[in-house]
């Protein structure tokens, strides 16, 4: 998620900051060092896994390659590409074939200008029919709780059987939003059905965008969780009968 320097220090620093407010007048030195380079060349990431039956149809599952360079990004946002990654993988292991074609995509520059989101739109511009849906996972890996979707309200019907399965994993909820993810947000502002998983978001903003977004903040057994929510969703969505309204 794309937040400012000064969102950053208070998600990291705001629990210190109230503190010594509560002590009385307190007054803060910042030291601000960004520069801004030159735009470089850089790339979006994908591979498909081609569809059985309507392999024109595309699925996204989706994270974005690029962090702040304070810690590693391994919440921010390593883990989403993971678990996109984690999708045609678990499919094939399970020697399963999706009806559509699952696209994996690894978005180039989330933080500082959404180009990898904008530049797939641009190159796709003519292409969004075939855009059945897109997935982004953009939030840590911490407990999925359900499934966040942006579109149509009836997407939730659609949900149901999908997320009957989640249930035993706890992860059964879902909830319309107005947007799920930065980098497919313009493909759900021209109308292709959008999803997100939706997470327990208790510490995130206790890393992100901070020095502590390192490795040892992932859980192995919550990153599961979600890979396999990734995988139940992307799977459902490219099996599905029906088309999704739109
Ligand atoms: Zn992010």
């Amino acid at each position: 998620m794309i937040y400012t320097a000064f969102d950053r220090l208070f998600q990291s620093n705001g629990f210190v900051i109230a503190y010594l407010a509560r002590q009385g007048r307190t007054s803060i030195r910042l030291v601000l060092t960004p520069k801004t380079f030159p735009d470089a060349v850089n790339h979006n990431v994908i591979a498909d896994l081609k569809g059985s039956e309507k392999p024109d149809e595309i699925v996204i599952v989706s994270g974005h390659l690029d962090s702040w360079d304070l810690g590693t990004g391994a919440l921010d946002d390593a883990t989403g590409v993971a678990v996109a990654m984690q999708v045609p993988y678990l499919l094939n292991k399970l020697d399963i074939k999706p009806k559509r074609t699952i696209r994996v995509i690894a978005y180039a520059n989330e933080e500082n200008g959404l180009r990898g989101g904008t530049g797939y739109l641009e190159a796709e511009r003519n292409n969004l029919a075939n855009h059945f849906a897109a997935i982004e996972s953009d939030l840590g890996a911490s407990h999925p709780i359900g499934i966040l979707f942006a579109g149509k309200s009836e997407l939730a019907r659609y949900l149901d059987p999908i997320s009957q399965i989640l249930r035993s994993q706890g992860a059964a909820m879902t909830r319309q939003e107005g947007g799920v993810g930065a980098d497919i947000g313009p493909l759900t502002q021209q109308g292709v059905p959008s999803f997100a998983p939706w997470f327990n978001t208790q510490t995130y903003f206790n890393y992100h965008h901070t020095a502590a977004d390192t490795l040892d903040k992932v859980d192995p057994r919550e990153l599961k969780e979600l890979g396999a929510l990734m995988a139940v969703l992307a799977y459902g969505l490219a099996n599905l009968e029906e088309p999704l309204p739109r």
